[in-house]
C-alpha cells in the first residue's frame, strides 16, 4: 500500500492489483478531509487510515463511495463519524448486501471451506488474503442523484453520477483545479475490467466524459495511475470485446465458447484476462435485449466460468 501525493494536498492510496478486491482509494486534505473509498477489509482500511494520519491527524470529515462493491465500501464503519456520500443506487445495493450479510457469508467460506461445494474453492481461494471478520456494512448517510458540488474550504470538488456502467451507482470524483479524476471502477488500468450491472453504452459514455475533462491524472479503481491514455486503452478494450462478442453471438455460440474464440492479443497482458467472460456474458445480455441492465446474476457462477476459460487457455 502506497500513499502518493499527486498534487498539493491530493493523495492516491494505491494497492498493487493482485486480482479481485485490490483497489485504490484517495484522500484530499482540504475542507476537513475527504476520503475516497475504503478497502476490502478492516485491516487494510486501518492501514489506509494510518497513512492518512501522517498527513492529517484529524479523521476525515467526509468519505465518498464511488460505488457499492465491498472492496470500496467494507471499511466504511471505520469512518463512523464522517458524512458518507454516495449515489442513491450505491446505497440500495449496499442495503441488499447488508441484508444477506455478504461479508459473513464470505468469512464462513474461508473458515469452513468443507461446508461449501468444492466447486466454489477457486472463488474462496481468490479471497484468501482478505479478512472479512468484523465487517458491518455501513451505509452512506448523504445520497445524491446526478451531481453534487462540494466546497472544500474554497477548493471545488464535483461528484458526478456516470452509471449504470460498472454497477448501478457509479460516480467519479472530479477536482477541476488540479485536473484530477478519481474514477472508481469506471477505469481499470492494465487489469481486465468487470462489468456487473449497467450497459456497454453507459460505460463508454462515462469514459468519454472522463476524457472530455482532459485530466492530467486519473486514479483508477484498480491498477496504476494514468492519464488519458489509460482511459482510451480501456475504451478500446470494450469496443473490441463488444464487437467480437457480437460476431460470435450472431454465429450462435454461447458466451463461454465465444470467450474461448476471442483472440485478446495484447490485452492478454492485462491482469486476469479471463475476466473477459464477464464482459462477453454482459454483452450477450444486451444482444438478447430481453433482460434489463440490472438483471440478477450469480456472481460466483460467472467467476467459475472465468476459471474455466483460464483452464482452457492453460491447456492450449
Ligand atoms: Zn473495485
Amino acid at each position: 500500500m502506497e500513499l502518493k501525493e499527486i498534487a498539493k494536498d491530493i493523495y492516491a492510496c494505491l494497492q498493487e492489483d493482485r486480482g479481485f478486491g485490490w483497489n485504490n482509494a484517495g484522500f484530499v486534505n482540504l475542507g476537513g478531509g475527504l476520503a475516497i473509498d475504503t478497502f476490502y477489509d478492516l485491516n487494510l482500511t486501518r492501514q489506509m487510515i494510518k497513512l492518512y494520519k501522517t498527513i492529517s491527524p484529524e479523521p476525515a470529515q467526509r468519505l465518498v463511495n464511488t460505488h457499492h462493491n465491498g472492496d470500496h465500501t467494507w471499511g466504511n464503519q471505520l469512518f463512523k463519524d464522517a458524512e458518507i456520500i454516495a449515489h442513491r443506487l450505491c446505497a440500495e445495493k449496499m442495503k441488499e448486501e447488508k441484508k444477506i450479510n455478504l461479508p459473513a457469508f464470505l468469512l464462513s467460506g474461508q473458515q469452513n471451506p468443507k461446508a461449501f461445494p468444492s466447486k466454489l474453492k477457486p472463488f474462496i481461494d481468490a479471497m484468501s488474503e482478505f479478512d472479512f471478520s468484523g465487517i458491518e456494512i455501513t451505509l452512506p448517510n448523504h445520497l445524491f442523484e446526478d451531481k453534487l458540488d462540494l466546497d472544500l474550504d474554497g477548493y471545488p470538488c464535483q461528484l458526478i453520477y456516470v452509471g449504470p456502467a460498472h454497477t448501478p451507482g457509479d460516480i467519479i470524483v472530479y477536482l477541476p483545479e488540479h485536473s484530477i479524476i478519481f474514477a472508481g471502477d469506471i477505469v481499470f488500468r492494465q487489469c481486465t475490467p468487470v462489468g456487473w450491472e449497467g450497459t456497454h453504452a453507459k460505460w463508454i459514455e462515462a469514459l468519454d466524459l472522463v476524457l472530455s475533462f482532459e485530466p492530467e491524472v486519473v486514479v483508477p479503481g484498480h491498477g496504476p495511475l494514468c492519464g488519458v491514455e489509460g482511459v482510451k486503452e480501456l475504451r478500446g478494450y470494450f469496443e473490441f470485446v463488444y464487437s467480437e462478442a457480437k460476431r460470435f453471438f450472431d454465429e450462435g455460440l454461447d458466451p463461454l465458447e465465444a470467450s474461448k474464440k476471442i483472440d485478446l492479443g495484447s490485452y492478454t497482458k492485462w491482469n486476469e484476462p479471463e475476466r473477459l467472460f464477464f464482459n462477453v456474458n454482459r454483452a450477450y445480455r444486451e444482444f438478447r435485449n430481453v433482460e434489463p441492465w440490472d438483471a440478477p446474476y450469480n456472481a460466483i457462477n460467472l467467476f467459475l466460468k472465468c476459471q474455466e476459460l483460464r483452464v482452457h487457455w492453460d491447456g492450449k
